[in-house]
């Protein structure tokens, strides 16, 4: 057989200086505009931010980091944050974010695990840092992200990081990296055991940001401005840094005040037509909004995910204020973008209620991540909409193995070295279930640790919690799995009512009927003042099971010898009652 016949393109490598790089060079005058933790806004463009970059990739090299070490973040959007993104991977160290809403104990558990150098951190996180100072004798330098005159008053010794900016001049080349170099690190936010670190590569993220900004993902421009509530700390705010330098938008980046009036005003003042966050904090800003009727007049479109979005608040969105919602889904070891909720050109011919349906799930891939769902053999399944199993996927941007998970060392290393593979057949069990349907729509129906299993059928507790918070009377819903003698586990909705809202028990229950399958109609109905969130603002199910583990649902007393007058609504036969 003869040689292969080889391209004769360029061996240009895919690094993340790169994208700097052009933001710089050719959308140089761009702005970046940021809340600042001092309470004023700062603005500034990416030409700018690339010689500070520069500056503090040069700041670093001279207190000895190496292409390889890990420098840590623990900060909210902003500028500097920015500067991290792109100054530490510059010249081959790892940017490594740091939930700072996590543990103070995780906390340190994850600098330890990562063996950080150099924590850079906003001033309200001041505190946290004495409390890590001693549990992380590793790190070398703890660096406040401020000036001389706002350094905070702290035990542990602290640099100033516009201190160490002012003495480099930002004459920098960034060095020519291998792509598969590893250029971030996030860990997951472990809800069960420690958290795992996915490494992602400077290819990987390169790819990402391309797929990231295309018109069918959340189709960034020049001519756009973003204001991601992401934050930068959960999945490097999916991407948005990266593409937005790839793309050349406006970055607007709002620092620690989240609630929807800091929202709402930052997005009108910077003329704002894409945002993207997590369900929490839209629920924050369209209550504001409604409170105090106001209505955007630039922000087109934003991007929700993270945890589902309910149904509720995309027609909230798009009815009451004209923004188009993209529902994405993925995960901290795939980038973290899978799939988005848009139309192709039939779909959006279909009529309204029919485009919503698709609308309402997860979306279909963007190239680069393949997905399947398969059964408890392993066999994949088919993409009827009906069938649900769990969720594989594969791609240039999904994690091959966890960072250093058998505690060994990463440079070097063979395969045994690197702890054993996640993988299976060379695809990523997600640990979500769902269904795709034949327009490749995926639907999450939940994770796997959180599906109901009712007389050996699953019950999706995600479709359960969107019904009721489309009742007017919920502000929040949890659906959990309680015990009950006979189904093994039944459904008990946790819900927490809105201001003044006098929705009963009774009232609740009826609402799901006709709306579901009656054999996943909730056993029983609780509220609560609050339900409890993870530091990523999702649901803590766990804890919630754990508050409510020995609830006795009415239908299992009726199964102890108490007949109740209603005889649970499940039925006999979960399998052919499915409608
Ligand atoms: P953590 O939950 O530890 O912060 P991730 O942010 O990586 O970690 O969470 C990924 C998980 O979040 C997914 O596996 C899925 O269960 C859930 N998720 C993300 N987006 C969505 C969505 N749009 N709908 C439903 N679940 C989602």
């Amino acid at each position: 057989m003869s040689a292969p016949l080889l391209g004769q393109m360029m061996d240009v490598p895919l690094t993340v200086s790169s994208l700097i790089a052009h933001a710089a060079r050719h959308h140089g005058s761009t702005e970046i505009v940021s809340r600042r933790i001092e309470g004023d806004i700062h603005r500034y463009t990416w030409r700018e931010c690339e010689t500070r970059a520069k500056q503090l990739a040069q700041a670093l090299r001279a207190l000895g980091v190496e292409p390889g070490e890990r420098v840590a973040t623990l900060a909210w959007n902003g500028y500097r944050h920015v500067e991290a993104y792109f100054g530490v991977t510059g010249f081959g160290a790892v940017c490594h974010t740091i939930n700072p809403r996590l543990f103070p104990e995780q906390i340190a558990w994850i600098v330890n695990h990562a063996d950080d150098r150099y924590v850079l951190f906003d001033t309200t996180f001041a505190p946290l840092v004495d409390l890590l100072a001693t549990q992380c004798p590793n790190v070398r330098g703890w660096i406040a992200l401020c000036d001389e005159a706002h350094r905070p008053d702290l035990r542990t010794e602290v640099r100033c990081y516009e201190t160490l900016l002012d003495a480099q001049d930002g004459q920098y080349a960034w060095p020519e990296l291998d792509e598969k170099q590893a250029s971030n690190l996030c860990y997951t936010s472990g809800t069960t055991g420690n958290p795992k670190g996915a490494l992602y590569t400077h290819r990987s993220s390169v790819l990402h940001a391309y797929a990231a900004a295309l018109p069918d993902a959340m189709s960034l421009s020049a001519r756009d401005a973003i204001l991601p509530v992401v934050p930068m700390f959960h999945v490097n705010a999916w991407g948005i840094p990266h593409a937005t330098a790839l793309a050349g938008t406006k970055l607007v980046l709002p620092g620690k005040d989240l609630d929807g009036k800091s929202l709402y005003e930052l997005m009108e003042a910077e003329r704002v037509t894409a945002s993207a966050g997590v369900p929490t904090v839209w629920l924050g800003l369209l209550t504001y909004m409604r409170d105090a009727g106001v209505r955007f007049s630039t922000l087109e479109r934003t991007v929700i995910g993270g945890s589902a979005c309910p149904p509720a608040m995309l027609r909230a969105f798009e009815d009451d204020y004209g923004v188009q919602v993209i529902h994405a889904w993925g995960m901290t070891e795939m980038s973290p973008l899978g799939t988005l909720s848009k139309l192709n050109w039939e779909q959006s011919q279909r009529p309204l209620e029919a485009r919503r349906a698709l609308l309402e799930k997860q979306g279909r891939v963007i190239y680069g991540v393949d997905m399947k769902i398969v059964g408890d053999d392993g066999r994949e399944l088919p993409w009827d909409g009906v069938a649900f199993g769990d969720l594989h996927v594969r791609g240039p941007w999904v994690i091959d193995r966890y960072f250093r998970q058998d505690g060994g060392h990463e440079s070097g290393q063979d395969s045994a070295q690197r702890g054993a593979s996640p993988l299976v057949d060379g695809w990523f069990p997600t640990g979500d279930v769902a269904t795709i349907d034949p327009d490749g729509f995926l639907h999450i129906t939940d994770r796997s640790k959180d599906v109901i299993k009712s007389g050996g059928e699953w019950i999706s507790s995600i479709d359960l919690e969107n019904i009721a918070v489309a009742h007017p009377g919920i502000a929040e819903a949890a659906c959990i799995a309680c015990a009950h003698p006979r189904w093994t586990e039944r459904p008990l909705i946790v819900a927490v009512k809105k201001p003044g809202a006098a929705v009963t028990r009774d009232e609740l229950l009826a609402f799901f009927t006709g709306k579901v399958a009656k054999w996943w109609l909730p056993d029983d109905v609780t509220f609560v003042d609050e339900l409890p969130h993870t530091a990523t603002g999702k649901l803590q199910k766990l804890k919630l099971r754990e508050q409510f583990r020995d609830y006795v649902l009415p239908s299992a007393l009726a199964v102890a010898g108490c007949p109740l007058d209603d005889e649970p609504a499940h039925a006999d036969k979960p399998l052919a009652q499915r409608e």
